[in-house]
């Protein structure tokens, strides 16, 4: 379970993948996942359709990672699911011998419809605790979710996943690893002591840049702008760029003890692979080491 993964507080790695929209594409994404699996991470998250019609698909290619031996975490999220659907769901899961689970609400549709079953995710928690022995991680936003009042009343709608029965949070991307810092002093300060997974979204197109952007509402530091400024419309050098800045906020967590790190390689294995490299080869050279050294990590990447 990711619980005993993380409970050792050693520096690991995760990923996300995304599953297919249609049938047709599941062998390419399958294909992808396999390929990030070979890089041996500590789990894989595998994302749920927001309208839970793609859920086999989330349930397949977490059995597959298994089978390939990853620790596979399923996302599953509820506002727009039925309670019977959940519970389907949950059965399957077991029936594949999944034991991680993140459960989220999901985005309300932009049309207002929803199932009236769940309102909010420690809903879903709680009832995920009650259907057996899963590990159950859950959603937090370092710089509050968009459609919280303000952080307080958010860290305290976080506090209810936790006491709901979540095992681990995993945060929402950022840019700037101080608002993960700033957030950490606060959940801990509201007793909130079970393990963050930092999320980190590696950028390496100018497009994704805008459209991550845009649809987290992340503060975008100076220093991040004037990269994509530099070499957004330079595909080979905004991908370089975009993973040092990964790697770099990486290292840095690492060096001020944040050692749980889900990379949100976005089905690209090759993505992955940089991180895992510059991560692997880090560590090695720096073994127990609070190092921070931008240049040599980009002098890496370009060997
Ligand atoms: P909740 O924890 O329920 O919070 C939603 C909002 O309600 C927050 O503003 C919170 O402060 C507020 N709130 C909570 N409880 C109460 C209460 N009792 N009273 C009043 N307000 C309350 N989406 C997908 O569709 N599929 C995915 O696979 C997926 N994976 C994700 C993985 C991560 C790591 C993250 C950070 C997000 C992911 N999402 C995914 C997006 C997520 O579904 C949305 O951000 C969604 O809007 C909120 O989900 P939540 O589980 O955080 O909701």
């Amino acid at each position: 379970k990711i619980r005993d993964i993380l409970a050792k507080n050693e520096p690991t790695l995760s990923f996300e993948v995304f599953p297919p929209k249609t049938e047709d594409k599941y062998e390419s994404v399958e294909m992808a996942a396999s390929e990030i699996a070979k890089l041996n991470p500590a789990f894989m998250s595998v994302t749920y359709g927001a309208g839970g019609g793609t859920s086999q698909y989330t349930v397949d290619i977490a059995a597959s990672l298994k089978a390939k031996g990853v620790t596979p975490l399923a996302h599953l999220t509820c506002v727009s699911s039925t309670r019977e659907k959940v519970h389907s769901v949950l059965e399957q899961l077991k029936a594949e011998g999944i034991e991680n689970v993140l459960a989220l609400r999901g985005d309300i549709p932009k049309d207002g419809k929803v199932e009236n079953d769940y309102r909010y995710a420690s809903e879903l928690i709680a009832e995920i605790k009650a259907s057996g022995d899963f590990c159950i991680g859950a959603a937090c936003y370092p710089e509050g979710h968009v459609e919280s009042v303000n952080k307080t009343e958010d860290i305290q709608h976080l506090k209810e996943k936790v006491e709901a029965g979540c095992d681990f949070i995993t945060a929402q991307m950022f840019f700037d690893n101080n608002t993960l810092y700033n957030f950490l002093y606060r959940i801990r300060e509201k007793d909130i002591k079970v393990p963050v997974v930092a999320g980190i979204m590696p950028i390496t197109n100018a497009a994704q840049a805008a459209r991550s952007i845009q649809m987290s509402g992340c503060y975008i530091p100076a220093r991040f702008k004037a990269l994509v400024d530099r070499f957004g419309d330079n595909p080979a050098a905004m991908k370089q760029a975009g993973i040092a800045y990964a790697t770099d906020q990486i290292i840095d967590l690492i060096a001020n003890g944040v050692n749980a790190i889900h990379v949100y390689s976005m089905n690209k294995p090759d993505v992955a692979a940089t991180n895992v490299l510059n991560f692997k080869e880090f560590a090695e050279k720096y073994p127990g080491h609070a190092v921070k050294n931008i240049s040599q990590v980009i002098a890496e990447l370009r060997m």
